[in-house]
């Protein structure tokens, strides 16, 4: 395994570490958990992350996707390689004031995003007590929230996309759908469509429609991490925002 990592190492524009010090650096995450990954990535690019997408795939290891590493409950901490984006993914995208929108790489803090943006009269709510490190890809894996979340929400509820990748190195990008529109992803002849079927099949079947209204948390609860957000609308459809809260 050393000689596939040294080669992917050195096909990498930025930086894999398999030695000691480095996993053993990476192997805690703010929970009581522990375990050592197999390496740790920086990444420097796309290009880097799809690397990384096929050497897991080829040699059946895991990605971990990783932030400023805060989480509570071991979310970042396993055997695969920690994919540590805080480094070279920071920038913030585009603004669009109009439309009161922003699009963010996921290594920008959630307290230099609202620095951003203060002077355009805009501030992104969910405020964790980590907000002064946590990042935004990690609030979205979270559903980070905090104090103020019954007037704020949480990230979900800002989630209006998120572009990624699926373990076949295909690159998506999860918004609001209409119905039909969720129709035509199903047929589509690849991982993302079948994702979509698969949805549609569990969520289709009476008796897990019957097990999730019988389970449902109380609805006045508005923080609810442990389940999928089925119940966003009526008449269009969110993946990006049940994918938010999901541990990956
Ligand atoms: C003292 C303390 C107080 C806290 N208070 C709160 C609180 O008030 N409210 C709250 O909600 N949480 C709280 N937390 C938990 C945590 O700080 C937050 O959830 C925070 O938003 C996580 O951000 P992070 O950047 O550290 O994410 P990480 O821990 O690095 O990652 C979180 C999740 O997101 C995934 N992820 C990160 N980047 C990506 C990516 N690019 N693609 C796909 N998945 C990705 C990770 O794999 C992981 O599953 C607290 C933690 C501590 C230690």
């Amino acid at each position: 395994m050393k000689e596939k990592l040294q080669l992917l190492k050195e096909s990498l524009s930025g930086d894999l570490f398999y030695d000691e010090k480095m996993r053993l650096l990476y192997a805690t995450d703010a929970s009581a958990y522990r375990e050592i990954p197999l390496a740790v990535a920086i990444p420097k690019n796309e290009t880097d992350i799809e690397l990384l997408i096929s050497f897991a795939r080829e040699n059946n290891t895991s990605l971990i996707p990783r932030t400023a590493g805060t989480s509570l409950a071991g979310q970042v901490v396993g055997n695969g390689i920690v994919v540590d984006v805080s480094k070279h993914f920071t920038r913030i995208l585009e603004l669009n004031t109009d439309e009161q929108w922003v699009k963010v790489q996921p290594g920008v803090i959630r307290d230099e995003l609202n620095m951003f943006l203060r002077p355009h009269g805009l501030y992104f709510g969910p405020e964790t007590s980590t907000a002064n490190r946590a990042m935004i890809g990690g609030m979205v894996g979270n559903n980070s929230c905090g104090s103020n979340s019954l007037i704020y929400k949480s990230t979900r509820e800002h989630t209006l996309e998120v572009e990624g990748y699926l373990s076949d190195g295909s690159k998506v990008r999860f918004s609001e759908l209409s119905l039909d529109d969720f129709e035509e992803k199903c047929t589509l002849p690849s991982l993302e469509g079948q994702v979509y079927r698969q949805i549609r099949t569990l969520l289709g079947d009476p008796h897990n429609q019957e097990e999730i209204r019988k389970q449902y948390p109380k609805r006045s609860i508005e923080r609810r991490n442990t389940n999928l957000r089925t119940d966003s609308e009526r008449y269009s459809f969110h993946l990006q925002r049940m994918l938010s809260g999901i541990l990956l």
